[in-house]
């Protein structure tokens, strides 16, 4: 399974955002957004002048943002451009849709994991079924009313002995039984449920240039 090597942080200072790539890392006063608030390669906040960018440019930076949030490479994201072009509905929010349904991405929203790098592992490694039956795919699409649940055999392994001891609220179309480690689907969200600091319609007009 293809991914990004390298060092995620300089993903952010890209951005000048958090991505939130680095769980507890990311809330604390660790992170390099909040250290060294300028693009990666410049000195300082001294350093080159940003310009305004082209609108190209633009639709750039916010798919490069969202793509790096979910962890994806190019191939797979453009997959799910594609997919919510071919969708009824309103194209940027049915991406951020499909990208939310992620098995991994909701193992990591349910506080299962400190961050989306670490739920794909998870899920990698065999530690969730759903509805009963073990799913080891990062990118299966939750349907309303599954129920994720950690596996008997793994409610003892490190990652989820402690969970949930900072990071971001469960979203309110997600069901958590922390004390059985299940999650269930309650709903697809909807755009305001989505916690994503990205323009979504730009990501859509940089496809269909
Ligand atoms: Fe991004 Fe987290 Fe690194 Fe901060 S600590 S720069 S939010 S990955």
């Amino acid at each position: 399974m293809a991914r990004y090597r390298g060092a995620v942080c300089r993903l952010c200072r890209r951005e000048n955002q958090k991505l939130f790539l680095k769980g507890q890392r990311c809330y604390s006063n660790k992170c390099s957004v909040d250290k060294r608030p300028y693009p990666p390669g410049q000195q300082g906040e001294g350093g080159a002048s940003r310009r305004r960018p082209s609108d190209y440019g633009a639709q750039l930076r916010e798919k490069q943002k969202l793509r790096n949030a979910y962890g994806l490479l190019e191939r797979p994201f453009r997959r799910y451009v594609a997919a919510a072009e071919r969708a009824e509905g309103v194209t940027g929010e049915v991406l951020l849709q499909l990208l939310e349904r992620r098995l991994d991405n909701v193992v990591y929203r349910a506080g299962f994991a400190s961050s989306r790098a670490q739920a794909r592992q998870l899920v990698s490694h065999n530690h969730f079924t759903v509805n009963g039956h073990r799913v080891n795919i990062p990118s299966y699409q939750v349907r309303v009313n599954d129920v994720i649940r950690v596996q008997d055999k793994s409610k003892q392994a490190g990652p989820f002995k402690e969970l949930r001891s900072a990071g971001a609220p469960v979203p309110e179309w997600l069901s958590v039984d922390l004390p059985n480690l299940s999650v269930t689907v309650a709903a697809l969200p909807v755009r305001e449920q989505i916690a994503a600091d990205v323009d979504e319609q730009q990501v859509v007009e940089f496809y269909s240039r």
